[in-house]
Parts: structure tokens; C-alpha cells; sequence
């Protein structure tokens, strides 16, 4: 009879101890402060669990009743900057869109978020599991002196890279984007996103975005309010649009036969940008339209796709000018 005894009063304490853990999480999570100002950060993953594929566009929410000064995550080395978003019939909150990046390795990856309320920080910390996309293997065959570039193209499409990485770096603290998402062509899409390329035989970098095949000249539309970063001329995107929808969220438009903004254009979602073509290195007349959000490749149809449709969000910026941007002055590498 000793032994069930016993194991009764074993089972009373891990119940009493699950209860107090149970109580302190709750009591940690009701309050902004901090419970234990110099307690080591809590346990990975504790404040709950995402999970996605590669490509895909995440929504995070962070409950909060008050206006704090900021909210920013970082997962995987990328900044996520939270927005405040109020819904009917949801608790307030702030919202960040992660990206995980078509080429992020499957696996369980922290989410940290850090809540600034005045002096006081508060420590949020998710996990995010990446599970693996599967992507087509597409074969490629293009003219050879379209493909091997020689030396003076090379030093081009350096300075090209760079210009492009030096503008997708800034992200402007200003959320310019709303709850609709357009599609900037409505044509025939061919699900390459990701997919592995195999161009001439030798295997090259994945399809960082979704081709739209539609007739030379076809409007192209902004997917989202935003601001014209940067339009361009390059070896291998041809005329090409960036837009700058703040929050490090940016679109591109690439290989247009024309462009009819200019760089600091405020564009309107669905307002047209350019037209369909077929410039730099590219088969036939189509859009290549591609996304970074906070640097990861991400689908762009994962956009339209979004649970904001019926989202008011009264945190957009409603625009009357252009926000201010100073670009860094342009790196261009050295020389070979
Ligand atoms: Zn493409």
C-alpha cells in the first residue's frame, strides 16, 4: 500500500509544479514588464510555434494592448518589423511578415522578438519550422553568347549586383503597403518560383521569382502602394522596376519592353507601372515578378494569399509625398 501512497503524493507536487510554471507563464505573458528584470532569456520557442515552407510568406502577431515604441524580430540574421494592427473581434497586437527564403535550409529556427515599451524591453522568443518546397527542375536553352558573358559584361552586371543589393538594404520604416494585393499581370503563370535552372546543361542559380507569360506591350500593375526605389536597364532583368513598400518589403518587375515611372514615383496598388516585354535575357515577352521581404526570396503569389483581406489596418501611411531616402553612395568593385 506504501508504494501507490507514495506515487499518489509524486504525482500531487509534479501537478503543483506544473501549475505554478503554467501560472508564471501566464502571469509573464499578461504583463509587459518584465517579471524578472535580470533572469536569463526564456526557454526557445516559448511563446508559441510557425511553421512554413520555403518561399512562403508568414503573418506573425504579437499580442499587446498598449502602443509600445516598437516591435522587431529577428530570425535568421533578418530584421521583421512589426506593425500595430487592430481587428475586430482579435486582441490588439502588433504584425510582422517573415519570409522564409526559398533557399533557407528545412529545420526549427528561433523567431526572437523584442517588445520596447519606454526603458522597458520585453523578450518574446517563437519557433518558426521551415519544412522543404518542392520546386521544378527547369532546362534552359539559350543562344551561348547570351549565356557566357565576356569580360566587360562581367564588370556590368558586377556593378548592376551591387547597385541592386546597396537599394534592397534599406528598409524604410514606413509601411506603405494595405491589406489587397494585386496581381501585376493577369496571364498565364508558369510556377517556376524556385526552381532549379539548368541552362545549357550546367546548373545555375534558382528562379528567384514567377514568370507571367502575357503579350508583348500588356500594362503591368504595382502589386502594392509604394514608392519607386529604383527603375534600371540590366544585362540580365533587362528594364526592370523596384518598388519600396516599406517595412523592408520590396516588388520587382523585370524584362519590360517599357517603364512609364520614374525613380521617387508614389505609385498606387494596381496603378501601371511599365509594359510586358522581353528585354535583357529573356526567352519571349513575359513579366518576371519577384519579392524580398526583409531579404528572403519569397513567392510573390504567397502575397495574394495573405489573411488580410478583410484586415482594416489603421497603421497604413496615408501618403501625400515621398518619403525621404538618401541611398549610401554606390560600391562599385574593383576592377579584374
Ligand atoms: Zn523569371
Amino acid at each position: 500500500m506504501i508504494i501507490p501512497i507514495l506515487k499518489q503524493a509524486q504525482m500531487r507536487i509534479s501537478r503543483l509544479d506544473r501549475t505554478l510554471i503554467t501560472a508564471i507563464v501566464l502571469l509573464s505573458s499578461m504583463f509587459p514588464v518584465e517579471l524578472f528584470p535580470n533572469a536569463p532569456p526564456s526557454q526557445k520557442g516559448i511563446d508559441g510555434q510557425y511553421s512554413g515552407k520555403q518561399g512562403q510568406v508568414l503573418v506573425v502577431k504579437v499580442p499587446e494592448a498598449e502602443e509600445v515604441s516598437e516591435v522587431k524580430g529577428t530570425f535568421l540574421e533578418r530584421d521583421i518589423l512589426f506593425f500595430r494592427e487592430s481587428r475586430a473581434n482579435e486582441p490588439p497586437g502588433y504584425v510582422g511578415l517573415l519570409g522564409i527564403d526559398m533557399q533557407d535550409d528545412p529545420g526549427t529556427y528561433e523567431l526572437a522578438v523584442e517588445v520596447k515599451h519606454g526603458e522597458q524591453i520585453k523578450h518574446l522568443s517563437y519557433n518558426v519550422l521551415v519544412a522543404k518546397a518542392k520546386f521544378a527542375v527547369e532546362r534552359l536553352k539559350l543562344p551561348k553568347d547570351k549565356v557566357d558573358l565576356d569580360k566587360k559584361s562581367i564588370a556590368r552586371w558586377k556593378v548592376e549586383q551591387a547597385q541592386v543589393k546597396q537599394v534592397l538594404a534599406e528598409n524604410s520604416r514606413l509601411k506603405l503597403w494595405h491589406s489587397s494585393f494585386v496581381e501585376p499581370v493577369s496571364g498565364r503563370k508558369t510556377g517556376i518560383f524556385g526552381s532549379v535552372r539548368i541552362l545549357n546543361g550546367k546548373p545555375r542559380n534558382p528562379h528567384n521569382g514567377e514568370d507571367i507569360s502575357a503579350p508583348m506591350g500588356t500594362d503591368v500593375a504595382a502589386t502594392n502602394d509604394g514608392v519607386v526605389r529604383l527603375t534600371v536597364d540590366h544585362i540580365f532583368s533587362g528594364r526592370g522596376i523596384f518598388l519600396d513598400h516599406g517595412l523592408g518589403f520590396y516588388s520587382m518587375y523585370f524584362h519590360l519592353s517599357d517603364i512609364v515611372v520614374k525613380d521617387g514615383d508614389l505609385v498606387r496598388a494596381g496603378q501601371v507601372i511599365g509594359k510586358v516585354g522581353a528585354t535583357g535575357r529573356a526567352t519571349g515577352p513575359h513579366l518576371h515578378w519577384g519579392i524580398k521581404l526583409n531579404g528572403a526570396r519569397v513567392n510573390p503569389y504567397a502575397l495574394l494569399d495573405l489573411p488580410f483581406k478583410n484586415g482594416a489596418s489603421p497603421a497604413d501611411a496615408v501618403l501625400t509625398s515621398v518619403p525621404e531616402f538618401t541611398p549610401a553612395p554606390l560600391t562599385v568593385p574593383a576592377k579584374e
